[in-house]
């Protein structure tokens, strides 16, 4: 096992890139611990594929290095990097019986038959896959023949690093769930480095320790779920994670504070921002803005049932400012005043948080 690191990483698929938009991973700079278990998140086409694989040696970056431990391992081609990478969709030999799918990434490396047994049995009772190891592939079903792709994956146990690139997504919803908190107990029996891509908030905060979120082709915020919940870096993060996102509403500064609507907002950053200058926004969660008797006056446009709460859609000076309510917790009708918690409301500009 080993530390990766991506060292100063950008990558066109371009001959000759130009504009920023040329460039699917524009500048990268991250550290996978050993052992840890990560998510990265982030929408179709932000670039996660192509980080994939750079890390397993698919794809040479048009820049910077990719290190092991502190090896450069950036010329080295796949097979030389011990990687496994579990694809969106199941790579598996259709001919061969489950036991023999899983058994050939170790043979293929030239393990005894002792242990390939053993390693087969170990991860195909962790998948529930025992009953049909002499099954052939070929008649399982689609979710079926994952489990396989991902005990492939699974299976050797000289890897440096375990990706799985969107592996649930031909999975039906429920086994989804089983699968998701499957991977969750597999990392803390093995302790090997997982990186679990996703494009779904709810898989990446269930599955990760620490959640790595891209955006057009940048890493926005690394973080624990917690961190990306309390302490958005990036408006990015607060409206992708969350539901609903973070309000954000544009501001300007006036005697070192933050004001809206001709309002001046207490926010936890607010010395830190100095100055005008960008395009600066109050950005506050819908779980730390509350009813109050004097604050921000809203005009209620809608109230909606989510379960535990409700969602409560109110406008100020044309912005929309959602908050959320407990069950038992009335709505005032028609007009009403608004508070922001001042320790989870911050300034950002052109999109960052200001630090
Ligand atoms: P993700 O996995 O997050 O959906 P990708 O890494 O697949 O994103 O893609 C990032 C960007 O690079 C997208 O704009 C995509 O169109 C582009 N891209 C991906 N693969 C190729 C390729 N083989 N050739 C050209 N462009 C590509
Ligand atoms: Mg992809």
């Amino acid at each position: 096992m080993a530390k990766i690191t991506l060292d100063n990483i950008r990558h066109s698929y371009l001959a000759r890139p130009e504009v920023e938009e040329d460039w699917a991973l524009k500048q990268l700079d991250v550290v996978w611990a050993d052992g840890g278990a990560y998510a990265l998140l982030g929408p179709s086409g932000c670039g996660k594929t192509t980080l994939l694989n750079i890390i397993s040696g698919l794809l040479k970056p048009s820049e910077g290095r990719v290190l092991f431990d502190d090896r450069d391992v950036t010329e080295l081609p796949p097979d030389q990097r011990q990687i496994a990478q579990v694809f969106q969709f199941p790579v598996i030999y259709d001919t061969m019986t489950v036991y023999d799918n899983l058994a050939f990434p170790l043979r293929n490396r030239g393990i005894g038959e002792t242990e390939v047994d053993a390693r087969v049995r170990q991860i195909a009772a962790m998948l529930e896959l025992s009953e049909r190891l002499n099954t052939r592939a070929s008649g399982l079903t689609a979710d079926g023949k994952q489990k396989i792709s991902l005990g492939r994956g699974l299976v050797r146990s000289d890897v440096n690093v375990i990706m799985f690139d969107e592996p649930l997504t031909v999975i039906d919803p429920h086994l989804k769930w089983v699968l998701r908190s499957k991977l969750k107990e597999l990392h803390q029996e093995l302790r090997r480095t997982m990186i679990y891509v996703t494009h779904d908030q709810t898989e990446a905060l269930t599955f990760a320790d620490q959640v790595v979120v891209m955006n057009l082709g940048e890493v926005v915020q690394i973080g624990t779920p917690v961190d990306l919940f309390e302490r958005p870096q990036h408006t990015f993060v607060g409206h992708f994670i969350g539901s609903p996102g973070m309000n954000l509403l544009p501001c300007e500064m006036d005697g070192g504070k933050p004001v809206f609507a001709g309002r001046t907002i207490p926010a936890a950053n607010a010395d830190a921002v100095k100055a005008n200058g960008g395009s600066l926004e109050i950005g506050v969660r819908p779980e730390f803005v509350s009813f109050a008797e004097d604050g921000i006056p809203v005009q209620i446009v809608k109230v909606s049932d989510a379960g535990r709460f409700r969602i409560v859609d109110t406008s100020a000076d044309g912005q929309s400012i959602k908050l959320l309510i407990g069950e038992g917790q009335g709505v005032p009708s028609g007009g009403a005043c608004l508070r922001f918690d001042p320790d989870r409301t911050r300034v950002y500009r052109d999109g960052w948080m200001v630090t």
